[in-house]
């Protein structure tokens, strides 16, 4: 029996030709033409005016997050339940994170908490959608309109998804995405910025390209980063792109699959299909084992192995994370809607590549562990 990955991506399209045309034209750094192109194209996707494509999805949201100019104890609001490029680069830009406890039902960051954390030093929200469904946006929205903050969208999970009829990577001041294997369109590595402000563009522009000054190469009035994207990485995107809505028709289609098979085991919550807001997208096919179970993710995860089938576990909350203890940050601070996600959350292979008879044996064995 064949291992099945947790994720494998789909390169069927023009990928190979238009890199073919990076190497026979020689234009294979960031200066060639289909960075441009695809830092339009993704842009006009997600109805925004800016796109500044970077080398990944981490170096975007700390572009992203510098552009803001935070100041010394500045605060940001974000969920504890995300992957730590939200927390690095709030603090790599001079800022502090706050964190915000999720809900329990679509594990997404919950404005009621959100609410709670603001002060007189609070500065942005950072609001990053997770797994398949947004963040409820409009009442994030409403509290930094009261409070006068900046949002930062990390839209990385949800290329393609809509939050009441609006594209996610739309909302705020600044989105970020990112172009890893597991997304929705690959680059190999790769990231973008989007923005509907000239500014925050062209800082992030900047940003990306050591601060270079404009009309006087080689003078710096800033220290700047290299997250260029090369040309390589934007040939594939702009073949990526092209296939989009195939990709979010195969993911829906995955993640109907899987509740189809799944929703009849009882000890275990899977993704909500929809909200008021929203349809679930699946970009992973996350599942929550309930007490019931009588294990823990990191247990049925071993077992799967076992049996040929990958899986990768929720994330670990910010506030647990043993570099965030020795900088003596969230001390004694608690989110059990997060602590329970972290240890008994894992996703299943819900890559692009995955087949039905994948499918289908994954869905096999969970019934055989857990009935
Ligand atoms: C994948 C991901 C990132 C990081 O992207 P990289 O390209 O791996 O650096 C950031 N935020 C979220 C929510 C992600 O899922």
């Amino acid at each position: 029996m064949e291992f099945i990955p947790v994720n494998e991506p789909l390169l069927s399209g023009n990928e190979k030709k238009y890199l073919n045309e990076c190497i026979d034209t020689g234009w294979i750094s960031s200066e060639g033409p289909f960075v441009n192109e695809f830092e339009k194209k993704f842009a006009a996707y997600c109805g925004r005016k800016y796109g500044v494509a970077v080398c990944n999805g981490t170096a975007a949201l700390e572009a992203a997050m510098i552009s803001l100019d935070l100041k010394k104890d500045d605060e940001v609001i974000m969920p504890s339940f995300t992957i730590i490029s939200c927390a690095s680069a709030i603090i790599r830009a001079g800022g502090t994170p706050v964190l915000t406890d999720s809900d329990p039902h679509t594990w997404n960051m919950n404005p009621d908490e959100v609410r709670k954390k603001i002060t007189s030093r609070t500065k942005a929200i950072m609001a990053v959608h997770i797994y398949g469904l947004p963040v409820d946006m409009d009442p994030v929205l409403k509290i930094a309109d009261e409070y006068g903050l900046k949002v930062i969208e990390d839209a990385a999970e949800l290329i393609g998804q809509t939050y009441k009829g609006k594209m996610c990577g739309s909302f705020g001041n600044v989105s970020t995405f990112s172009f890893y294997p597991n997304k929705h369109i690959t680059t190999g590595e790769g990231g973008m910025i989007l923005t509907d402000d000239a500014v925050t563009a062209e800082k992030c522009r900047s940003l990306r390209n050591l601060c270079f000054k404009p009309g006087k190469r080689f003078v710096h009035d800033e220290l700047g980063y290299n997250f260029r994207m090369t040309n390589l990485q934007a040939a594939l995107g702009v073949a990526q792109f092209e296939q989009i809505d195939n990709f979010m028709e195969k993911k829906k289609y995955i993640g109907r699959r899987y509740t189809e098979e799944l929703k009849e085991i009882d000890c275990i919550q899977i993704p909500l299909e929809e909200t008021d807001y929203s349809r679930n997208i699946y970009w992973v096919y996350g599942i929550l084992l309930k007490k019931e179970a009588g294990m823990n993710s990191e247990e049925i995860m071993k077992i799967l192995a076992d049996r040929k089938i990958g899986t990768r576990p929720f994330f670990y909350p910010m506030h647990k994370q043993p570099v965030f203890k020795k900088a003596g940050l969230f001390n004694n601070e608690e989110y059990p809607v997060s602590d329970y996600l972290g240890d008994y959350g894992f996703y299943i292979p819900s890559g692009l590549g995955v087949t039905d008879e994948q499918i289908n044996r994954v869905s096999e064995q969970l019934k055989e562990i857990l009935k």
